[in-house]
């Protein structure tokens, strides 16, 4: 039996970060009561014209450029027609023959291996309406349409079937979020559907050039949805072709509660969309001036920042991808080492307790009362050895939730760390004289018997004795 190997293909539709429509002044606002936030225009009443919002075309371009895309100069917009109840003018306003941006790459990182996933093109256009059905929303029998989605702008982002496993799949979908959110494109909230895929799949014997014929899978709303849809479909294919059938091309949905893809109904795969230039709507000039100002504004693209985060700080590559989840997250630790520069504590306290205080509010990093000289004003103290490290944690919630200045915390809980040797002195003394057994324990080389004398210091201290310190006086007194 021969071995197979994946082709996989991704479209990703995610949704552009502007405050009004891509065709009307209507607010793009997520969660408002159904229908609140439409007008004539995307409703689309006869008669009424669309007007381009200029954001629209400035968002897609920046991530059209960041794709390393070739730019039309002229970008028509045209008409995708097709019927469905939440479509309203029975057309969609997209781009077909002149996309915004042509072939372009995401460059990817599957196993410490990089690799660049081709894209066919990047373009502009309208979200449709959103169906609600009755079992879903606590009514019977019925499907209402909520219009408040119909007009919010998409950037599509369509991908050449250039990745081999599920793996890399993944990194892709990864990479590219992480480089919409770095451009501030799209604020990528799968649970708001604001980042949606549809995947294609094949599968042909390994060392063939031809594709198998291709398997789509719709309405993919998160990265979960995706690998767990092209595993199971990948598993389907491959038993078909083990068992010497045929697959063949169709279009599928994924049952999530079944854990497995199902044939969508034909006419819902009819596909004659009946592409002409909307007649509405000018073609839009984008100089070289206006790409070279985008261009010139570009962030540094996350997996650059990956890569000099492992290399100029020596991170682990599981703390380098952590820290540059967002560009806020990236920004704070960058800002954090250039303040102090001591890159390894400063990643622990970002990816330890600050993300999980974070992850426990629900709340993005760029809204905490946190700053980077929060952080490394704490580090300072902890290593002046004001405070200690379990000192410091009491005070990095503390900053956390107030906003307060790490000094300022230790001076009002009063919780310096003793650092008075003369006064530890004496209580170590103490303790060696109450506990003879332990002395004997200790010189006859039982090293964990170090932690209870620097314990009993410590309770003596209410906490806030400095353990170095007690450790470099047990080891004189005892003569270790
Ligand atoms: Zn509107
Ligand atoms: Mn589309």
């Amino acid at each position: 039996m021969s071995e197979y190997e994946t082709v996989i293909g991704l479209e990703i539709h995610a949704e552009l970060d502007t405050e009004s429509k891509v065709f009307c002044s209507c607010s793009t606002r997520f969660g408002a009561p159904p229908n609140s936030q439409t007008c004539p225009v995307c409703l689309g009443f006869p008669g009424v014209l669309p007007v381009l919002n200029k954001e629209v075309v400035e968002l897609s371009l920046r991530a059209a450029v960041a794709f390393n895309c070739r730019i039309a100069r002229y970008n028509v917009f045209e008409r995708k027609n097709y019927f469905y109840p939440d479509l309203p003018k029975a057309y969609q306003i997209s781009q077909k023959a002149l996309p915004l941006g042509a072939e372009g790459w995401v460059e990817i990182e599957v196993a410490g291996r990089t690799k660049k996933v081709r894209l066919v093109d990047v373009h502009m256009e309208e979200d449709t309406g959103k169906s609600v059905h009755g079992l879903d929303a606590g009514w019977e029998d019925k499907s209402l349409i909520d219009f408040n989605r119909a007009g919010v702008p998409l950037l599509e982002i369509v991908s050449q079937p250039d990745m081999r496993s599920v793996e890399e799949a993944e990194a892709y979908m990864n990479e590219t979020r992480a480089i919409l959110l770095f451009l501030g494109v799209s604020d990528c909230r799968m649970e708001q559907g604001s980042l949606r895929f549809e995947a294609s799949c094949s599968m042909r014997p390994v060392g063939s050039t031809e594709l198998g014929s291709r398997v789509e899978i719709k309405n993919l709303n998160s990265f979960r949805a995706v690998t767990h849809s092209l595993r199971a479909e990948l598993k389907r294919q491959r038993a078909v072709l083990e068992s010497g059938g045929v697959v063949a091309q169709e279009t599928m949905l994924w049952n999530e509660e079944k854990e497995r893809t199902e044939p969508m109904r034909s006419k819902e795969t009819s596909s004659d969309y009946r592409y002409f230039p909307e007649p509405d709507l000018v073609p839009v000039e984008i100089t070289p001036e206006w790409i070279d100002r985008v261009r010139s504004e570009l962030p540094e693209l996350p997996l650059r920042r990956r890569q000099r985060f492992r290399d100029e700080f020596h991170l682990s590559p599981e703390a380098a991808t952590k820290l540059t989840a967002t560009r806020a997250t990236a920004d704070f630790f960058q800002k954090a080492v250039e303040l102090y520069p001591h890159p390894t504590p400063i990643a622990n306290w970002i990816i330890g307790d600050f993300t999980a205080l974070l992850n426990d509010d629900r709340l993005p990093l760029e809204q905490a009362k946190v700053t980077p000289r929060h952080l490394t004003d704490m580090l300072k103290l902890v290593d002046e050895g004001v405070i200690s490290g379990k000192q410091a944690k009491e005070v990095f919630a503390e900053v956390y939730a107030t906003g307060k200045a790490p000094a300022d915390i230790v001076q009002e809980r009063g919780m310096k760390q003793v650092s008075d040797e003369a006064a530890l002195s004496r209580l170590l003394d103490d303790v060696i004289a109450a506990h003879p057994k332990a002395v004997a324990d200790l010189k006859g080389g039982n090293r964990k018997t170090r932690g209870f004398f620097v314990g009993q210091v410590m309770k003596a201290t209410k906490g806030q004795a400095n353990p170095q310190l007690v450790n470099k006086l047990l080891t004189e007194k005892l003569e270790l």
